[in-house]
């Protein structure tokens, strides 16, 4: 008899994004002539840009040479694209990092789901509510939860509250966590973090000697030229912080997957006698044990993505995705919908309205089921990505030009 990792069985029955597929699914049965239009899921919809799909074709046709073909590579990434991330996203912005501190992988979604096993089973993690689903559940998969309460929360976890009342914003914990998860720009609420409230952060990491996971997977996105783009621009922040890195949501590469995590040297944890370990060492070890890095031609691509076309092309990509974002904005505003992110963040984070003549405002299930059905448009409910996110919706500015537009006039429609 094989037993099972029964912390699996803790996992809330039915992640968000299947739940939101059969009721989609059960409403096109019913209705087969309605067009239905997506703005849920994050997954972008511009084709990946000529540079890069350049690159690509470039590194297949080597491939197919016996001189530049490429078996095995290194398992933490090329020189050539490594040296490119150091140079463009650190050390022209005044970051001092080495290229061997950064790891590349196929995702950030990997990424921050596989760097909590090198900690202790014991440690004391902090997660924003809401949040992205994979911090928590590969936290419950690793058993450090208990089963889940009647208020949707697990025991064993620090939840940070992110409100309307502190925008946003998750609050220092209340107890001495080990292992905090940040991302910023935040999906699912578009909230952005000042320098001063990352110096806050990185200030009481280095209190608590805790490490902060600080996920910047939508970065690009910032148009406000005041607010940090990665959490090393806060002095002190090399020696509490990881960085996770992304080109899926900047350059289009969901379904390519090419992604980075940044482990300075001097991150160091600890065993149970005090002394202290460099982290990087140990993910080292465990990236090479567990992982064959990323294929050359998507390395090459990734590469594309700093060369001088590459970088105009992706910022084009941001430039079309933002403007959604602000058409979706504007909507809103017109028809006094409260709601936040979209100015440097491709989501939109809505509270739900109160219809007339109800005393309630609508829970997030309920304004998610009137949208699909009145019109025919799918987000995705708040309540899905923690309790506190209960009563919003959120909207997502990475759908094409003319589904959006079709998309805000029905939201205008039924809720005018
Ligand atoms: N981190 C956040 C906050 C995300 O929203 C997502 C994807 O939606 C990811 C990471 C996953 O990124 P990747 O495609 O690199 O796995």
């Amino acid at each position: 008899m094989v037993l099972i990792n029964e912390n699996y069985l803790k996992l809330k029955a039915g992640y968000l994004f299947p739940e939101i597929e059969r009721r989609v699914k059960t409403y096109k049965k019913e209705n087969p002539d309605k067009k239905i239009i997506s703005l849920g899921i994050g997954d972008v919809t511009r084709p990946l840009p000529e540079a890069i799909t350049k690159a690509m074709h470039l590194a297949v046709a080597e491939m197919a040479t016996a001189e530049g073909f490429h078996g095995y590579g290194p398992s933490a990434g090329y020189d050539f694209l490594r040296e490119k991330i150091l140079k463009f996203d650190f050390s022209d912005h005044g970051i001092n990092l080495e290229a061997d501190e950064i790891f590349v992988s196929d995702g950030s979604k990997c990424d921050s789901a596989n760097i909590q096993e090198i900690f202790a089973k014991e440690s004391r993690i902090a997660i924003p509510d809401p949040v992205y689903p994979v911090y928590l559940d590969t936290n419950v998969m690793a058993g450090r939860t208990g089963e889940m309460d009647g208020s949707g929360r697990y025991s064993g976890i620090l939840y940070l509250s992110c409100t309307a009342e502190n925008n946003f914003l998750p609050p220092l914990p209340e107890k001495d966590p080990d292992i905090i998860y940040l991302c910023f720009p935040n999906n699912p609420t578009g909230a952005v973090a000042t320098h001063g409230v990352l110096s806050d952060w990185v200030k009481y990491a280095k209190e608590k000697r805790a490490i902060i996971l600080f996920d910047a997977a939508y970065e690009a996105f910032i148009q406000d030229k005041t607010l940090p783009h990665s959490i090393y621009e806060i002095p002190g922040a090399r020696e509490v912080a990881i960085e996770l890195r992304s080109f899926s949501k900047n350059a289009g590469f969901t379904g390519t997957r090419a992604a980075y995590m940044v482990i300075p040297k001097i991150l160091m944890a600890f065993d149970k006698g005090g002394k202290p370990h460099a982290v990087h060492a140990l993910w080292n070890r465990r990236h090479n044990t567990k992982f064959n890095g990323v294929s050359y031609p998507i390395q090459r691509a990734a590469e594309a993505v700093y060369a001088s076309e590459g970088r105009k092309q992706v910022q084009s990509l941001i430039d079309y995705y933002m403007k959604n974002a602000a058409i979706i904005s504007r909507e809103l505003k017109s028809l006094n919908l409260a709601h936040w992110g979209s100015d440097n963040a491709p989501y939109i984070w809505l509270k739900t309205p109160t219809l007339k003549g109800s005393a309630q405002r609508l829970t997030s299930w309920e304004f998610f089921d009137l949208m699909l059905n009145k019109a025919n448009l799918v987000g995705t409910p708040g309540s899905g990505f923690g309790p506190s996110g209960e009563g919003y919706f959120r909207l997502s500015a990475f759908g094409n030009r003319e589904n959006v537009e079709e998309a805000v006039s029905r939201i205008s429609r039924v809720l005018e």
